[in-house]
């Protein structure tokens, strides 16, 4: 089942891409596996699945411990400053940079390990009150705040859509949001790529593709159901 929902959404991927004539090498299918078992995790490895997502500190780490053989790890959840010593040499990608605080959090914890940490800012592209991430206006002044630390790598952006019951009404943040990364890159700054754009769930994932995202975050699509009462 886990390995058919995987096939089915690289299938779907593929034809996003095309769609809109874009290769398909170019999008990296991150398997969100909060709340999932390791052993979830063990069987899409057999299939080549290396990216996977988690959203909880904890769960993070324990699964690091865990696993058989070395995956990439990407934290997409929000961050607490005091928790980011616990993940900084664990992750390849931290999504959820939304202050300059926690940038500076970063920085310290990557100088002490001497690594440079790949980050992106999210943004709260939508303006939610109820989510996390800069507004659209802020991004370009943090951006060039968290460019002179020297252990923090900015690569892009990542948001997260609202919950909506048909994605294309999603569309219009995922330009917006596109646009943004654009424009950003443009600037040229120096210590910053602007190559990853972090948009697109399972209810979105073809949507955010099309608008030129570069990271998709499936969860459900290929876990199933998450249960947080276990
Ligand atoms: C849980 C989560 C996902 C995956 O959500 P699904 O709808 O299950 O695909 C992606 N991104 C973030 C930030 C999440 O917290």
């Amino acid at each position: 089942m886990l390995k058919e929902n995987l096939k089915n959404v690289q299938k779907k991927i593929a034809a996003a891409c095309e769609k809109v004539g874009r290769n398909p090498e170019e999008v990296c299918l991150i398997a969100v596996s909060k709340t999932k078992p390791l052993e979830n995790i063990e069987t899409l490895m057999e299939e080549g699945q290396m990216e996977y997502g988690e959203n909880y500190v904890q769960e993070l780490c324990a699964k690091y411990e865990q696993v058989s053989r070395p995956v990439h790890w990407h934290m997409i959840g929000h961050l607490q400053r005091n928790k980011v010593k616990y993940i900084i040499d664990k992750t390849v990608l931290i999504h959820s940079v939304d202050s300059v605080a926690l940038a500076r959090q970063i920085e310290k914890e990557a100088a002490k390990k001497d690594i440079v940490a790949d980050i992106l800012i999210q943004v709260n592209i939508a303006e939610e009150e109820t989510k996390f991430g800069l507004s659209g206006q802020e991004v370009s002044s943090m951006v060039m705040e968290i460019s002179s630390l020297p252990h923090v790598h900015i690569r892009g952006l990542m948001t997260s859509a609202p919950f909506v019951e048909n994605p294309e009404e999603n569309r219009c943040y995922f330009k917006k949001l596109h646009e943004l990364f654009v424009d950003i890159r443009e600037k040229n700054i120096d210590n910053v790529d602007m190559d990853i754009l972090s948009m697109g769930m399972t209810n979105d994932y073809e949507i955010a593709i099309e608008e030129g995202a570069t990271m998709v975050r499936v969860g459900t699509g290929i876990f199933g159901e998450r249960n947080y009462n276990k």
